[in-house]
């Protein structure tokens, strides 16, 4: 009798459980399906060849990065508010400006504006190492904290004002700007690597600005004009001038 009670029960513990798997396995399965859709609609038919930026585009779960409210427009194309005021970039921007950086696997970069960490995470997915800099404190230790959980470990995050740079840590093969800066600030120029490339969104507060690509030759710098863009704006931390670990 109460072997055959304890058998019903396994039978519906077991049913519970394979419901479960399968509600997981099929959000999941949506959410790759969207990513898939992603890369094909709003990256490879707008231009977007470099097979590393793709297939990093395709792995990382941008969802995971986003607001819970968000994450039904995780893979919409377009920005999205992260908090503080703060947005992730839209798909196609993150796309092309990790593009631009024509990265190696050996390469060692440096972002500048961490937000959700999903910019510092593609870059992880090509590079060795990635350094990132968040100046809103509240951003900075929750993309640290997201970072370490999904395992991206070749990432370090600092909270302080990215205008410096990480000196300790230069010089890099690339540097990513992700916030708007009305001229490229000098630091950063001296912390790339000969060849070394930066991108960066460049203009007048509340004006259009340009994502511009540096290049740093023996003696000469290059910088050549890509794409109008719209960013949230480079803060300068004037109390402190940054630097907090
Ligand atoms: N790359 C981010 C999105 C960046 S939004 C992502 O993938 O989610 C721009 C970020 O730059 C914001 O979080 C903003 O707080 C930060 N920022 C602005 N000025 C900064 C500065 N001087 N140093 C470091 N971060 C800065």
């Amino acid at each position: 009798m109460h072997q055959r009670i304890y058998i019903r029960e396994m039978k519906h513990l077991m049913t519970v459980i394979a419901c479960i798997v399968f509600i997981i396995g099929f959000s999941q399965e949506d959410y790759t399906a969207k990513r898939e859709q992603m890369v094909k609609m709003q990256l490879k038919a707008r231009g977007i060849k470099d097979g590393a930026t793709l297939l990093a585009m395709q792995d990382v779960p941008r969802h995971l990065f986003v607001p819970e409210n968000m994450k039904p427009y995780a893979y919409a194309d377009g920005p999205l508010p992260i908090g503080n005021g703060q947005t992730i970039s839209q798909p196609y921007i993150v796309a092309f400006m990790t593009e631009a950086l024509q990265l190696k696997q050996n390469d060692k970069v440096l972002e500048i504006g961490t937000g959700s960490g999903y910019q510092a995470a593609i870059l992880a997915k090509i590079v060795d190492s990635v350094y990132t800099i968040e100046i809103v404190k509240n951003l900075a230790f929750k993309a640290k904290d997201r970072l370490q959980e999904l395992g991206y470990a070749n990432v370090k995050v600092k909270w302080g004002d990215g205008y410096h740079g990480w000196p300790e840590k230069a010089p890099f093969d690339a540097i990513i700007v992700t916030a708007g800066a009305d001229s490229i600030p000098q630091p950063l120029i001296e912390q790339l690597k000969r060849n070394g490339r930066m991108i960066i969104p460049v203009g007048p507060h509340n004006y259009t600005s340009y994502l511009e690509l540096v290049t740093k030759k023996k003696n000469t710098i290059t910088k050549k004009k890509l794409l109008p863009v719209r960013f949230v704006p480079f803060i300068r931390d004037k109390k402190s001038g940054g630097d907090k670990k």
